[in-house]
């Protein structure tokens, strides 16, 4: 494990590290930008709150890694572009060039977001979200998700923690503060909050402002499986001859829908992928494709196994929590979303235009 509470500052440019290492009140891209707080880091940037020195305005810049950046510029940027046309997208404002004694950085200007529905659902009794919220956050995530997939572009990455709330720039904050591990000093990650509640009424949660971020993991084209990349255990990226494509974003798109309003995850993150397919087929209620069998990773399932015999449906999962009604409405949507052939899938639009997110709001639980 890494000994830095903060961004690994050891992982070498090749192996896609050298972090940008700045300190509060540095100035980016020739004095345009002075740096006021850190607002996180991932494993190929951090970001930075900063402020507009012309203008005064707060925005983000995230600072990519010496060895990401050529990615990024290649990537990430060209499909910032292509998002920028999605309202609700989270849009690179900018791009600019950064020289450090890491090397040198591919810097984004961006709007600052606020709190992630991860830390949303973390507030909540048992990590569960209403279900009006619930409904309101996918919808948000599907009418952005038409738009991509419209373009041929993967999210990669449709997961709690980069789903975010707009902003409250306005919290009383305490001043940021620097660790020191090795020979590096980097600041303490402070993110932005939001002003929204988990427990909010259906009237104000139907207003609310949803943003899809972290493009990081988006592709077009080619579609590629990254490796370190966990794609909510979708089951075409867990064969030897693994596949991912935009709808592996529909597929999280479920899945996440299915934890929100749980609690826990549909499915263990763990075991041999013919096992764990095994179990998803027995949950979802969904055969697995004929063509799967012949992969390397499936040799081992036995039909005769039983390997589903003990395994919880979608719908009764739901039903934990949920009211019959509310868990049977829920499990309309959410199957639909985790059928084990991509193609079998709903598409963006048919999640964006399903009854269940059409009567958001009818929910008995409010
Ligand atoms: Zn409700």
């Amino acid at each position: 494990m890494s000994p830095f509470p903060e961004e690994c500052f050891d992982t070498s440019p090749s192996d896609g590290g050298g972090f940008y290492p700045a300190l509060i009140h540095q100035k980016l891209d020739n004095e345009k930008y002075e740096i006021i707080r850190k607002l996180g880091y991932g494993r190929r940037s951090s970001t930075w709150l900063v402020v507009d020195a012309s203008r005064g305005d707060l925005l983000a810049v995230k600072t990519f890694t010496v060895g990401a950046s050529e990615r990024a510029k290649n990537i990430e940027l060209r499909i910032s572009k292509a998002v920028a046309r999605v309202d609700d997208a989270q849009r690179v404002l900018r791009g600019f060039w950064q020289e450090s004694k890491a090397g040198t950085h591919l810097c984004f200007v961006m709007p600052a977001l606020g709190t992630s529905v991860e830390r949303l659902a973390n507030e909540a009794e048992y990590h569960r979200l209403p279900i009006h919220t619930v409904q309101r956050i996918i919808y948000v995530i599907t009418r952005v998700l038409k738009t991509l997939h419209a373009s041929g572009i993967m999210h990669g990455a449709i997961k709690a923690d980069n789903i975010y709330f707009p902003a409250n720039f306005d919290a009383s904050e305490s001043k940021p503060t620097t660790v020191t591990v090795k020979k590096h000093t980097t600041v303490i990650s402070q993110p932005l909050s939001s002003r929204i509640k988990w427990n909010s009424k259906p009237k104000i949660v139907a207003d609310w402002s949803i943003y899809v971020g972290n493009f990081g993991h988006a592709q077009k084209g080619a579609y590629e499986v990254e490796r370190k990349n966990d794609y909510s255990s979708a089951p075409e990226t867990l064969l030897k001859d693994a596949s991912c494509s935009p709808q592996t974003d529909i597929w999280m798109l479920g899945f996440l829908a299915y934890t929100l309003l749980i609690g826990n995850s549909p499915f263990a993150s763990y075991g041999p992928s013919y096992r764990r397919i095994a179990t998803m087929s027995a949950s979802v209620g969904d055969d697995i494709p004929k063509t799967w069998f012949s992969d390397a990773k499936m040799k081992q399932y036995n039909p005769d196994a039983n390997d589903g015999s003990n395994v919880v449906s979608i719908e009764a999962g739901l039903a934990t929590v949920l009211r019959k009604k509310d868990a049977k409405e829920a499990a309309a949507f959410i199957k639909g979303c985790l059928r084990l052939d991509p193609q079998n899938r709903f598409t963006a639009k048919e999640c964006k235009e399903h009854e269940w997110l059409a009567h958001a709001g009818d929910c008995s639980c409010c």
